[in-house]
C-alpha cells in the first residue's frame, strides 16, 4: 500500500474488492476541480471509480456543461447519494460562510467568484460538500493509513505547492484553509540570483520549488534534468525544509508527498535524509532516517488522493443530510 496513485489499478482505499458495481449499491460523485483539468467520477472511496472523465478546464460555463453531461450520461449506474468537490484554491471552505463553495481571489481568468456548489446543484440536487484538493487528499490518505494515523499532512508539488492538513481526523480550516506551500524557506546557495516565480511572494517555497519555478530556474522541467544536476539537491533541500516545518508545527504522524514533480522518485530518499539532518534528532518520533522512512511517504491511494477524498466528502455530506 505504498504505491504512487495508479488510476487503473483498482481499489483506492485499502485492499479489497476491485472497482466493480453491485446492484443497488450506494454511489457517490467526485469532482477533482483543477486549474488545468476537472476529473469527474462515480463510485465510492472503498470500491473505486466505476466511471471517470477528464475535462479540460476552460471558462466555468463550458467546463460545467461537460461536468453536467458526464453525470447525466452516467445516470444508469445508479442513484447518486451525494457529490464531493476537491477544488483548486483559494476556495471558501466554511459551510457557515457566504463564500462557501466559491472560488476566491485567483489569477485564473473568469473563475474568481464562481460558485462551484451552485453550478453542481444546477444539474443535480443532492447533498454536496467541498474542500481544497489537498485537504481532500489528506482526508483520503488518513483513511487509507488506518486507525493509528489521525494527524497527517498531504503535500502536492506540481503547478503550485499545496499542503492539506488533517488533525484528529478532520481537515484543518480557520481563516479559510492553510496555504503552507507559500512558507518562506532558507535560500539554497546554488539558487543565488533566482528571483522566484510566486506572483504574491516571489521566493516563497512555491516560487522556488514548484514545477514552473524549476523550469524557470534551470531551463527545463525536472523530468529532463540529468541525475548529476544540482537541481535534485536544491529541490530536496526546499521540500525537506517544508517537512521540518510541518513536523515542528503540527507533529504529523505521516507526511505524504504527491504531485507531478514527486513522480521523480529519486527525490523522496534525498528529502528524507535532508529532513533528518535538519531536524538534528530534535522531534520525538522523527529523530532519524529510519523514522523518516516510516513517516515521509508517497500516496497510498491507488486513485488520485484528491479524487478519493472527494468521495469521502460526498459520503459525509450524504450522511449529514440523511
Ligand atoms: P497540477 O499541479 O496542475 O494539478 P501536476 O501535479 O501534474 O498537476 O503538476 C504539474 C507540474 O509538475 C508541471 O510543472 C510539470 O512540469 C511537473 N511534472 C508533471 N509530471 C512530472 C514528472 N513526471 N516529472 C517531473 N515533473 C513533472
Ligand atoms: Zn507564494
Amino acid at each position: 500500500m505504498s504505491q504512487l496513485a495508479d488510476a487503473d489499478d483498482g481499489v483506492p482505499l485499502g485492499e479489497g474488492a476491485a472497482g466493480r458495481m453491485d446492484q443497488g449499491m450506494t454511489i457517490y460523485g467526485a469532482i477533482e476541480a483543477g486549474g488545468t483539468k476537472f476529473v469527474c467520477a462515480l463510485g465510492t472511496a472503498e470500491t473505486g471509480s466505476l466511471r471517470t472523465a477528464t475535462i479540460p478546464t476552460r471558462d466555468p460555463e463550458s467546463t460545467f456543461a461537460e461536468v453536467a453531461a458526464f453525470f447525466d450520461g452516467a445516470a444508469e449506474l445508479g442513484r447518486v447519494a451525494g457529490i464531493g468537490i476537491a477544488s483548486f484554491g483559494p476556495v471558501g471552505v466554511d459551510a457557515a460562510a457566504a463564500d462557501y463553495g466559491k472560488i476566491l481571489a485567483t489569477p485564473k481568468p473568469g473563475w474568481e467568484g464562481t460558485d462551484l456548489l451552485a453550478r453542481v446543484r444546477d444539474f443535480l440536487d443532492v447533498p454536496l460538500a467541498i474542500d481544497t484538493d489537498v485537504n481532500a487528499a489528506a482526508l483520503a490518505e488518513v483513511a487509507a493509513a488506518g486507525p493509528e494515523i489521525s494527524q497527517l499532512a498531504y503535500v502536492t508539488v506540481g503547478t503550485g505547492i499545496g499542503v492539506g492538513l488533517v488533525t484528529d481526523g478532520r481537515a484543518v480550516h480557520g481563516i479559510g484553509h492553510p496555504e503552507a506551500g507559500h512558507v518562506l524557506v532558507r535560500r539554497h546557495p546554488a539558487h543565488e540570483g533566482f528571483a522566484g516565480t510566486c506572483p504574491f511572494h516571489g521566493d516563497c517555497l512555491e516560487g522556488l520549488a514548484a514545477g514552473p519555478a524549476i523550469a524557470a530556474a534551470w531551463g527545463a522541467p525536472a523530468s529532463e534534468l540529468p541525475a548529476a544536476h544540482p537541481f535534485w539537491d536544491v529541490e530536496a533541500d526546499y521540500l525537506a525544509q517544508l517537512c521540518m516545518t510541518l513536523f515542528l508545527t503540527m507533529a504529523p504522524q505521516r507526511i505524504v508527498l504527491g504531485g507531478g514533480v514527486m513522480q521523480q522518485r529519486r527525490l523522496l530518499p534525498i528529502i528524507r535524509v535532508r529532513t533528518a539532518q535538519m531536524l538534528g534528532g530534535y522531534v520525538q518520533g522523527a529523530r532519524d532516517l529510519a523514522a523518516m522512512e516510516r513517516r515521509i511517504l508517497p500516496p497510498a491511494c491507488r486513485e488520485p488522493s484528491g479524487l478519493v477524498g472527494a468521495y469521502l466528502l460526498a459520503k459525509r455530506a450524504a450522511q449529514a443530510e440523511g
